[in-house]
């Protein structure tokens, strides 16, 4: 039954605030953090951040990525009651909801889909017909970035599957950084994974995953926005194809999104 009670569209009319409880660490402390993680396996760091973190932590999956996947895996084995979210544009493929749904029934959970305020019919008659065509930035902006910030409301914590093998942009990332854009730590327990590792988890512990993948399709976003690849083809080519996009916006700074477009590739995660 779609959509299910845990999406959240309640109110309209709620505006995007970004505000979160803790304080912001200093530099240094962020720094000493990745530091004392850096070497351990992406359970550890779990691990270590339900003890400091929850309640309070949540962890994006977005049921359309491998990395995802293993970190859903991984958390479900530490503690299921880390809240588990996804954002719900309204033009996820059908295999990405079926997989949710196993999700949720393996894990014995349930996903909280965080939903734009608009409609995709309220959208069209406010920015006219297929927006994702002529400002996919604001798009997104629309269906993902502020349902995100909703997602992280009066949250501490949260976690992310970015890897530095993603992106020439991605290969400084640290385990745990300040998120600017919404305002609370950002954790990365994949930062040091492979695709490859990621993978190798997945296959050595049946995670599930999106079976869109098993048809040529590497990245999985929303319908309008994803094609599958030609085999050698990069994997983010099926994404936004014909457009000057490659970044949702989800992990780019305010006001720079349309900068990394141009510059750079993007990776899993929306
Ligand atoms: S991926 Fe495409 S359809 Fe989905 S929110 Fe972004 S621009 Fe809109």
């Amino acid at each position: 039954m779609w959509p299910p009670s845990s999406c959240k569209r309640k109110d309209r009319k709620q505006k995007m605030t970004v505000q979160q409880t803790d304080a912001r660490p200093t530099a240094e402390q962020l720094i000493a953090m990745s530091a004392s993680l850096e070497g351990k396996t992406p359970q550890e760091i779990l691990q270590w951040a339900a003890r400091e973190y929850q309640p309070g932590l949540a962890l994006a999956c977005s049921f359309g990525g491998p990395s995802g996947m293993v970190l859903l895996d991984m958390m479900m084995g530490i503690d299921r009651k880390v809240e588990v979210f996804y954002l719900d544009t309204d033009f996820l493929f059908p295999e990405t909801y079926r997989l949710r749904d196993v999700c949720a029934k393996a894990y014995g959970i349930q996903p909280a889909g965080y939903m734009s305020l608009l409609t995709p019919f309220q959208q069209e008659q406010k920015h006219g017909k297929a927006l994702w065509e002529r400002d996919p930035d604001l798009c997104c902006q629309i269906r993902k970035v502020e349902p995100n910030a909703r997602a992280l409301e009066r949250k501490k914590a949260w976690i992310s599957g970015l890897r530095r093998d993603q992106s020439a942009t991605r290969k400084d990332i640290q385990i745990v950084e300040w998120d600017d854009k919404f305002n609370l730590l950002k954790i990365n327990p994949l930062a040091a994974w492979t695709e490859s590792q990621v993978w190798t988890y997945i296959l050595d512990h049946s995670v599930p995953y999106n079976e869109l993948h098993d048809h040529n399709y590497p990245s999985i976003g929303c319908t309008n926005c994803t094609k599958p690849v030609l085999p050698g083809d990069d994997a983010r080519s099926g994404r936004w194809q014909g457009q000057d996009k490659v970044e949702c916006g989800l992990h780019v700074p305010d006001g720079q999104t349309a900068g990394y477009n141009r510059l750079h590739e993007d990776g899993e995660g929306a």
